[in-house]
C-alpha cells in the first residue's frame, strides 16, 4: 500500500460570529467540524456536498491559506498543521490550488506570459533566459499554443482560461493539488475537456488531487475515493465505484438520485430532501441531517453518530441505522 501524501486528523476550522467590531463573539459558525481524511499519492479523493457544506473552507485550511481552529495535517508525513508563512512557501511549491472561476482568477491586466511567469520568480525558479521556454512548456502540456502567452484573459473563452489556471497550478511540479469546484462555471460541453486533461495530468505527472464539487455526476469518473460532506462533518466515504453502486448514508442516497442517468428507459427514484441545509452557526443536535432525513428514528436528534466502518474495507458511514 502506498505511503499517504497527505494525511488530515480531526481538522476543525471555526469562524467567530461578532455583533460588532468591539465586541467578542458570542457565536461560531462551524464550518469545518472535526474532519479526517487522507489521500494517496496519484490518487483523487473527491469532496462532495451542497454549497455552504464546509468543502472551500476545508481545501483553503488544508493548504493553511486559512489557518486551523484545531487538528492536524500532514503532507508527506510532515506536520505542517503550525507551519508560518516562510515554512508554508516550501510546502506550498507541493500543494496548489485551482479555482472555481477563471474569469476572477486570473488578473485582467497582466498577460498570460506574466501570470505564468509569478510562481517562478516568487520561487526565483527561473530567470529571463528561460523563462519563455518554461511558459511555452506550461501551456502545451494544457492544450494552448505558445503563442497565448503574449494575449490577455479576456481574449480566452472560460475552458481556456481554466487550461491557464491549471498550467499556473503546475507550473513548480506540485505533487497534490485541491481543484475547488473546477469546472462549475463552465459550459457543460467544456466540463468533459476539462476533467478529461486533468485525468491527462495526473496519469503523466502522477499527481494527486482532491476534488470539490457539489455535482457528483462530475468527478465520479475521476475520483478513486469520495468522501460526502453535510453541515462541516464527513458522513460517508467510500471508493466511487461503490458509492455510486450503492450509497448507504441517507443524505448520500439522495444525492445520488440526483445525478442523471443517460437512458431514457431507465426509471430512477428521485429522493427529494425537505428544507434547506441548517445554520452552521447552531447545528442540530445529534445527526446534524436529523431535520431533513426521511428515516429519521429514536436517538437521531439526542446522539451523534461517529463515523465507523461498514461491510468493505475503507467504507465509512456516520449513521444510527443498520447496513
Ligand atoms: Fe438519518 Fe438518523 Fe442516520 Fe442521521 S443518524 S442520517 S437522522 S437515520
Amino acid at each position: 500500500m502506498k505511503e499517504k501524501l497527505l494525511e488530515v486528523k480531526s481538522l476543525k476550522k471555526l469562524f467567530p460570529v461578532k455583533p460588532g467590531f468591539f465586541f467578542k463573539a458570542k457565536d461560531y459558525v462551524h464550518a469545518v467540524d472535526g474532519i479526517s481524511l487522507s489521500v494517496k499519492p496519484g490518487h483523487t479523493l473527491g469532496l462532495v456536498g451542497e454549497s455552504g457544506c464546509g468543502k472551500t473552507t476545508t481545501g483553503k485550511t488544508i493548504l493553511k491559506l486559512i489557518e486551523p481552529t484545531d487538528g492536524q495535517i500532514f503532507f508527506k508525513g510532515e506536520n505542517i498543521t503550525g507551519h508560518n508563512r516562510g515554512e508554508m512557501k516550501k510546502v506550498r511549491r507541493q500543494m496548489q490550488m485551482i479555482f472555481q472561476d477563471p474569469f476572477s482568477s486570473l488578473n485582467p491586466r497582466h498577460t498570460i506570459g506574466s501570470i505564468l511567469a509569478s510562481p517562478f520568480r516568487i520561487h526565483g525558479l527561473a530567470d529571463n533566459k528561460n523563462m519563455e521556454d518554461k511558459i511555452a512548456g506550461l501551456l502545451k502540456k494544457v492544450g494552448l499554443s505558445p503563442e497565448a502567452m503574449r494575449r490577455y484573459p479576456h481574449e480566452f473563452s472560460g475552458g481556456q482560461r481554466q487550461r491557464v489556471g491549471i498550467a499556473r497550478a503546475l507550473a513548480l511540479y506540485p505533487e497534490l493539488i485541491i481543484a475547488d469546484e473546477p469546472v462549475s462555471a463552465l459550459d457543460v460541453s467544456i466540463q468533459a475537456q476539462i476533467i478529461n486533461l486533468m485525468k491527462d495530468l495526473q496519469e503523466e505527472l502522477g499527481l494527486a488531487y482532491i476534488i470539490i464539487a457539489h455535482d457528483l455526476s462530475i468527478i465520479s469518473h475521476i475520483s478513486d475515493e469520495i468522501a460526502v460532506m453535510y453541515l462541516g462533518k464527513i458522513v460517508e466515504k467510500a471508493s466511487s465505484t461503490d458509492l455510486y453502486a450503492e450509497p448507504l448514508h441517507p443524505y448520500s442516497r439522495a444525492l445520488i438520485s440526483a445525478v442523471p442517468v443517460p437512458d431514457p428507459e431507465f426509471k430512477k427514484k428521485r429522493v427529494i430532501l425537505k428544507g434547506d441545509v441548517p445554520s452552521p452557526i447552531n447545528p442540530p443536535l445529534g445527526c446534524r441531517f436529523n431535520p431533513r432525513c426521511p428515516y429519521r428514528f429514536e436517538p437521531c436528534d439526542k446522539k451523534e453518530p461517529s463515523l465507523k466502518p461498514v461491510g468493505k474495507e475503507n467504507r465509512l458511514v456516520a449513521c444510527h441505522l443498520e447496513f
